[in-house]
């Protein structure tokens, strides 16, 4: 399997290079970096408040490849763009509902109906019940204004854009929590392909990936929701809480990534599970897991690339894009930080 249908315009120039390189002999060509992807996490998160419009026209703009969605439900059924099932921390809902938080203290999006969740204001993400934020030299907490989008809004702007100004973004939605939204009555897989479907993302030629971390959901999303698009398996730790019933040392194994490409097309892995640090000499050292995942013929589009919160090993943002790009070889990367990325895959190596 492989991107066949990813990044076309990228594509075209290797192929260009392809036809002349008896022309060209003696020119070292690498085809690899042509390919790699820019993937904005969340939109150009690092710039404005996450998965808000403007965060998404601003990666669009900055020459992303492909822009992240994640999706959950409304009390309606309605898909919209958040990272967490719950609304706090990104809005404030704290202040507008007080009353509708569930025993746990938390206030759940799929306890609002999509008009409610439209009348909520959406700021800089902030640590749970304060308001501080997470990252200090973001964009200012509760300034200017921003609402939760849907997905087909959100779709409708890639989409729009990609009309105006000639380029082809791709979408890259994440199927969050399958598990709670089953337990809460709706199968957010059917309804996130279906949506998808009727704006013609039907086919691994589309510019779309869907990516999820629970296992079992990626296998039904394959064998029985019959979607034929682009596929990541994204890979956590075990020990994190997500997808608790994926075993992901399982799925990182050479046999569990095969298993893995018998159903999706690559992995999304965690950047430390590829990169475990430096030597003495500050030589990176690399885990089995990029070889394997190679062999089985899987791509790999690790999370997250952030300029402004480094692996400790990385002494700089362009060292750590460097990593990943060519001494890991990853196929594309997500990151808070589009344009730096474009910016380091456009200059030479
Ligand atoms: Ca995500």
């Amino acid at each position: 399997m492989g991107w066949s249908g990813i990044s076309k315009c990228r594509l075209f120039f290797p192929l260009v290079l392809i036809l002349l390189a008896p022309a060209m002999s003696g020119i070292n060509m690498s085809l690899a970096s042509e390919n790699n992807m820019v993937v904005a996490h969340r939109g150009a998160s690092g710039y404005l408040p996450e998965h808000t419009l403007a965060a998404k026209a601003l990666a669009h703009g900055m020459g992303a490849d492909y822009i992240e969605q994640d999706v959950v439900l409304s009390k309606d059924g309605i898909p919209v763009v958040l990272h967490d099932i719950y609304l706090g921390t990104v809005t404030d809902v704290e202040e507008r509902f007080p009353d509708r938080k569930r025993e746990n203290g938390r206030y759940y999006a799929i306890d609002f109906t999509l008009a409610e969740i439209k009348t909520l204001r959406v700021h800089e993400r902030t640590k749970r019940g304060s308001d501080e934020v997470v990252f200090p030299n973001r964009f200012p907490l509760g300034k200017s204004s921003y609402r939760v989008p849907t997905l087909a809004e959100e779709i409708e702007l890639i989409q729009g854009l990609n009309r105006t100004t000639g380029r082809n973004v791709g979408i890259f939605p994440e199927i969050k929590d399958p598990e709670f939204h089953q337990e809460n009555g709706f199968d957010l897989s059917k309804i996130v392909i279906d949506l998808t479907a009727s704006y013609g993302y039907d086919t691994k030629e589309q510019l779309m990936i869907l990516q999820s971390f629970d296992w079992a959901e990626t296998q039904r999303i394959r064998n029985d929701l019959g979607y034929k698009g682009q596929l990541v398996q994204l890979l956590a730790e075990n020990g994190w809480g997500i997808s608790p019933n994926t075993d992901f040392d399982m799925l990182k194994t050479k046999e569990g990534l095969i298993e893995v490409a018998k159903i999706a097309d690559g992995i999304g892995p965690w950047i430390n599970q590829l990169v475990t640090g430096i030597d003495s000499e500050g030589k990176p050292q690399l885990s089995n897991l990029a070889a394997d995942a190679k062999s089985a013929g899987l791509t790999i589009i690790p999370y997250t690339a952030r300029a402004d919160a480094l692996p400790k090993w990385a002494d700089s943002f362009d060292m750590l894009l460097n990593t990943l790009f060519v001494t890991v070889g990853v196929d594309g990367i997500f990151t808070d930080f589009p344009d730096k990325a474009v910016a380091n895959l456009k200059s030479s190596r």
